[in-house]
């Protein structure tokens, strides 16, 4: 029951075998650019049975079709995604606006999506750790999963992350490596350990993260009985979670479940705003920001894996690239706590960018990590 049939190359287009990609030890194409899964559509069609599927409830493994996975008996869940799509009239100019509230996964962000699947194809290739580079809560997602799983984890951590983050990483008993420097260093030592160290896996920015991901998208058109809003707006760090929401809206499509995309509409903070800078200049090309400062830790990702994609995402929905300053993040981290919705600084940026911006319709706003994960200013 696996309905992947090839990874495509974003950059130089080109296809790989699912097999070819599944034995790397860091599965990207020979050009260095990251790659998107593509699936059998007309067999996902006819597998889900539509109506059951239709009306059963939201959540992550609902979707397990669109997942590059061989054995639906031994996936790792704890539980995440099903997360509230909450409408506060208080929060909202006059659109209809929805707030999307992944804090409510189990280790406090939509991080948990792509490592419930991430830690489900490390068992599956049979190895008994894992290590990856994070910024915080990819770190503390990836700890708790293969805790949970009985793996070991390394996380690579840059010197940007905050107290907070780094103590739930090490309450899961993961081991903490200090890098000097920025989340890139950070991702070249993850990926030259595990080049080096073949008992490892590893997790992060890559294809299995991305699928992982797509439940996001999948389940907000779910939850609107699958009528697609007319904008999603997304603060984009390393790009994975606004390439990942266009891609399950173009695969909703492609199985006939709807017939349209949202506008998607990306958001970065100005000191580190690679993709914005990409798309309001009209380049084909991320260029990189070198060590950002920024309050929005969970989004300083100078030299982000998926940029590209996410300019994609952006352009081909018809979207735009938004950026906010780091007192704007606070000040909408602060209107949206009083308002019952407590988020982390980066989980504020794409409300940041909403208050800035008129948009109409039915707009869904990503809240992305929990307001307890970093309390920057409150305490
Ligand atoms: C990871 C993260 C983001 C950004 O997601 P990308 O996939 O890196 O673009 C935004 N907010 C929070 C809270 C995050 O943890």
């Amino acid at each position: 029951m696996v309905y992947v049939t090839s990874y495509r190359c974003f950059r130089c287009g080109r296809k790989h075998k699912p097999n070819e990609i599944e034995r790397l030890p860091i599965p990207r194409c020979e050009c260095g650019s990251a790659l998107d899964a593509e699936y059998d559509y007309k067999s996902i069609q006819r597998v889900i049975l539509r109506d059951d599927f239709m009306r059963a409830k939201p959540a992550h493994w609902k979707y397990w079709a669109f997942m590059p996975v061989k054995d639906l008996s031994r996936i790792i869940t704890m539980g995440e995604g099903n997360t509230p799509l909450l409408e506060n009239k208080r929060l909202g100019k006059g659109e209809r606006l929805l707030i999307k509230y992944e804090a409510a996964n189990p280790t406090g962000s939509f991080k948990d999506r792509g490592s419930s699947l991430e830690i489900t194809k490390a068992l599956e290739s049979g190895k008994c750790k894992v290590a990856l580079a994070s910024t915080g809560n990819m770190g503390a997602s990836v700890a708790a999963y293969a805790a949970y799983a009985g793996l070991e984890c390394r996380v690579y951590i840059p010197d940007i992350v905050g107290k907070e983050k780094i103590t739930q990483i090490k309450a899961y008993g993961a081991g903490i490596i200090d890098v000097e420097g920025d989340y890139s260093a950070a991702i070249k030592q993850a990926e030259e350990y595990v080049a080096s160290h073949t008992e490892s896996f590893l997790t992060g920015d890559y294809t299995w993260r991305s699928e992982g991901t797509k439940t996001v998208g999948f389940e907000i058109a779910d939850q609107l009985y699958w009528r697609v809003p007319d904008h999603i707006v997304v603060p984009v760090g390393n790009g994975t979670l606004i390439w990942s929401i266009s891609e399950a809206f173009r695969e909703l499509v492609l199985v006939g479940i709807t017939d349209k995309i949202p506008g998607i509409t990306g958001v970065q903070v100005e000191n580190c705003a690679p993709v914005v800078h990409a798309w309001e200049n009209d380049l084909n090309e991320i260029i990189p920001v070198r060590n950002p400062d920024t309050v929005a830790t969970a989004i300083a990702c100078g030299d982000p894996t998926y940029g590209l994609a996410a300019l994609k995402a952006i352009r081909d929905s018809g979207g735009e690239a938004l950026r906010v300053s780091d007192k704007e993040a606070l000040d909408a981290r602060d209107k949206l706590a009083r308002n019952g919705i407590f988020v982390e600084p980066s989980g504020a940026v794409a409300y940041a960018g909403i208050m800035k911006k008129e948009l109409s319709g039915t707009v869904v706003c990503l809240a992305t990590g929990h307001g307890l994960k970093d309390m920057y200013g409150l305490m």
